[in-house]
């Protein structure tokens, strides 16, 4: 790419001068022309004194004025060229990135869609072949098929959920405790994710936000269990919640995981994105979370940000609004 956009400026400018040179050859001989004419027709007494003709003048005018055209041509073109190669480029890379998401989500999708789907039938097949299971086996059999069909739940919710964003979803607002929320859910994700250690770090006295119980739900969800999944073996999460400013109330979730590079940290919003690193190709995923979370949170007036934590680990700050 750029040793051809180096040809071409180069092959432009190299003709510029050329066109440059043959004006300024044709000049030349326009005025030794006029000098004789003017010698013959005796306005001048010698050659040299043609400069002071009126015109001479005019002929140096019009030769400026073919030089400056020239110029102004080459820049004009030059730009249009550079511009026409930006956008051309632009757009296939923007073609690249939406193909590699459509390639990422129907990776993920089918694997997401397929294994629980494979797990829940193995367990049913083993409950038909083998009708006098122990107990505490049929237990664990029936404890693993729920948590496949939770899985399923979850993605099937998540692809609705992510739909409908694009269309017809309105939020129910309500005055929330942010901090009730993350209770409720840091145990739930601490049961998923038994390793994981969370710690809520809560201002006393909070006001309500102005939120969506279900969509608020759905953004700590994702955010904890991220947190857990990027973060393996020892999860270590911060949760912390405190007044930002009069008007808003900022929740920080902090882990200790692989961290996103800060190339990423722009894309990993975006529809079934995913880190290409082979870190995050280990752990499950859709790509949907981030996304979401980042829509849900925007339709509050809210916004987002994800930083490094310290010393490694990702930290993401959401401000939403307090209730009035
Ligand atoms: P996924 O279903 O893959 O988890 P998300 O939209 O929730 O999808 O996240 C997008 C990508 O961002 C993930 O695939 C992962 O690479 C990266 N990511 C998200 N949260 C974290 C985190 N806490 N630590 C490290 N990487 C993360």
């Amino acid at each position: 790419m750029y040793p051809i956009l180096a040809y071409l400026l180069f092959a432009f400018g190299w003709w510029t001068v050329l066109l440059l040179d043959r004006t300024r050859e044709t000049h030349e001989s326009k005025v030794e022309q006029l000098g004789m004419r003017l010698v013959i027709e005796r306005k001048i007494a010698h050659p040299n004194e043609i400069e002071t003709t009126a015109a001479y003048t005019t002929l140096v005018a019009e030769f400026e004025r073919q030089q400056r055209m020239v110029v102004g041509e080459a820049v004009i073109l030059a730009i249009t060229i550079l511009g026409a190669i930006y956008f051309g480029y632009a757009n296939v890379r923007q073609e690249v990135s939406a193909t590699q998401q459509q390639r990422n989500f129907l990776l993920s999708i089918t694997h997401e869609l397929k294994s629980p789907i494979a797990g829940i039938r193995l367990i049913l097949e083993t409950f038909q072949k083998r009708k006098q299971l122990p107990a505490e086996i049929q237990e664990k059999l029936s404890t693993n098929a729920l948590k496949e069909t939770d899985r399923l739940t979850a993605l099937v919710n998540d692809l609705l959920l992510s739909a409908k964003l694009e269309t017809s979803y309105v939020l129910n607002l309500e005055p929330l405790r942010l901090q009730e929320i993350l209770q409720e859910t840091a145990e739930k994700v601490a049961n998923k994710y038994p390793g994981a250690k969370i710690h809520l770090d809560i201002e006393p006295d909070l006001p309500p936000i102005s939120g969506d119980r279900m969509a608020i739900t759905s953004v700590v969800v994702n955010l904890l269990e991220n947190a857990a999944k990027y973060s393996q073996p020892t999860p270590q999460i911060e949760v912390n919640i405190r007044r930002g400013s009069r008007l808003e109330i900022l929740l920080t979730i902090a882990d200790n995981g692989i961290g996103i590079p800060d190339n990423e940290k722009g894309q990993v919003w975006k529809k079934f994105y995913r880190v290409g690193s082979e870190d995050t190709r280990q752990t499950k995923g859709t790509g949907l979370g981030l996304y979401i979370v980042r829509q849900l949170v925007e339709r509050h007036q809210g916004h987002i940000e994800l930083q490094n934590n310290v010393p490694k680990g990702s930290r993401f700050i959401i401000a939403l609004p307090i209730a009035n």
